[in-house]
């Protein structure tokens, strides 16, 4: 693709956008009076303007029904994340049978290892990537012990090649066969928090399933951001949070997906409670966990609908705008940001930035730039010129576009703000 850096040029990629006017349905903060150039919709996204509506609807029908309202509502609590399922499954490539909306993401993991960890006296081992999100990394290390296991023996973590600041693909397809014999589960983000990686989560899960080993992933980055056909993969397990890309609100509700060949499976152990229950007979209060077919016989407890509900109003936008045009405008928006990226950096000797997010394939809608010591004082200027970009220590600023509301005028002028530096 050649590009031009003007801001003519950049708004006629708008006018040429077919998702421009999903812009209008959310809020972009402001900065000093002026609408920012946000660009962490990676870490925390917009606010939908359906999430006032959506949220309005259940307040009155509390204030008005009390508990009637899980019978009686506009939406019955009592079936809630039935309305989300359909829309959630579509932006991950996944059958509904496979996919619920529950709990917090770190949460969700803890319980999708309960049934998907089982190490023994040969097969203890967890394969992963270094440095990996700082939850990812106590959650595995809380399940290693939690089952007796030593953190030193079982967590094997994959590195960036010498001098290199990502990993490498065949690094990990290596890494797996080396230790075939002795693993219980690979386990990777989808997109990398810190670098923006995308990791090739099909043959990352073929070649474990080569080896007879279980693949799973925490897609907290990559769901509504690049493309995920999850069921096509075969992937074991994964789960998200609604925050980030999915514009669902700070601490949302979150979302899991187990693969439709342990649908059926009764015997695999899981942490149990009343929603995961067979769903006729939930009410009958009985002994005895009946698990609901597929990834609904996880869910643990009822939904909690004043965060499901924000998350369904933005899964509905995503279900309007296609999660296809999404991924395809990301991928512009993302090599756009490139190169004005690369524009600023030859025409201002003083930025010394280095771009360590791979190319496409191996990237989504996020930049990482590795930064000098006056990484900080960059950041900074970013900040008092009105965008709202993301500091990772120690030296890293990441920037996110967003296809459902950023602009490519958006990022023209971040790379304007960044050559003037
Ligand atoms: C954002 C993020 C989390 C956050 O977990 P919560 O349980 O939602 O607080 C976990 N893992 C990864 C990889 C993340 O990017």
């Amino acid at each position: 693709m050649t590009f031009e850096n003007s801001l003519n040029y950049a708004n006629q990629l708008d006018s040429n956008d077919i998702l421009r006017h999903f812009r209008n349905e959310f809020y972009i903060p402001e900065v000093n009076g002026k609408t920012s150039i946000y660009l962490t919709g990676n870490s925390l996204g917009c606010m939908p303007k359906a999430a006032e509506t959506a949220i309005q609807i259940e307040f009155n029908d509390w204030k008005n029904l009390g508990v009637e309202g899980h019978f009686k509502g506009t939406n019955p609590w009592m079936y809630y994340h039935h309305f989300l399922t359909d829309n959630a499954a579509k932006i991950i490539g996944a059958k509904p049978i496979e996919t619920v909306v529950m709990n917090q993401l770190s949460s969700n993991l803890h319980f999708l290892f309960v049934s998907f960890y089982r190490p023994t006296a040969k097969r203890h081992k967890i394969i992963m990537e270094v440095g990996a999100f700082p939850s990812d990394m106590y959650l595995v290390e809380s399940q290693v012990k939690y089952h007796g296991f030593n953190l030193a023996d079982s967590i094997i973590e994959v590195k960036p090649r010498k001098g290199e600041h990502t990993i490498s693909h065949q690094d990990i397809i290596d890494t797996i066969e080396e230790h075939q014999n002795e693993l219980a589960l690979v386990y990777f983000s989808g997109v990398q928090y810190y670098t923006g990686q995308v990791f090739n989560i099909k043959e990352i899960t073929e070649k474990a399933h080569a080896c007879g080993v279980i693949a799973g992933f925490d897609l907290a980055h990559a769901v509504g951001n690049i493309e995920l056909k999850l069921n096509e993969w075969h992937v074991d397990f994964a789960a998200w949070c609604s925050y980030k890309y999915l514009n669902s609100g700070p601490g949302s509700v979150g979302g899991i997906y187990v693969n439709e060949k342990y649908a059926n499976d009764d015997t695999l152990p899981r942490f149990a409670g009343w929603w995961g229950h067979d769903e006729d007979s939930r009410f009958k209060m009985l002994k005895g966990f009946i698990p609901s077919k597929g990834a609904q016989g996880w869910q643990v407890s009822n939904a909690a609908v004043l965060s499901m509900c924000v998350h369904k109003a933005s899964l509905e936008i995503f279900a309007k705008a296609g999660i296809e045009n999404i991924t395809a405008k990301g991928k512009q928006l993302n090599a756009y940001l490139q190169y004005v990226i690369e524009e600023a950096l030859n025409a201002n000797p003083k930025l010394n930035l280095q771009i360590i997010t791979p190319d496409y394939p191996e990237r989504g809608c996020q930049i990482s730039m590795l930064t000098d010591e006056n990484g900080k004082a960059l950041f900074d200027y970013l900040t008092d010129h009105g965008v709202i970009a993301d500091w990772r220590n120690p030296n890293v600023i990441r920037v996110a576009p967003v296809a459902l509301y950023s602009s490519f005028a958006d990022v023209f002028e971040f790379g304007h703000i960044l050559k003037n530096y």
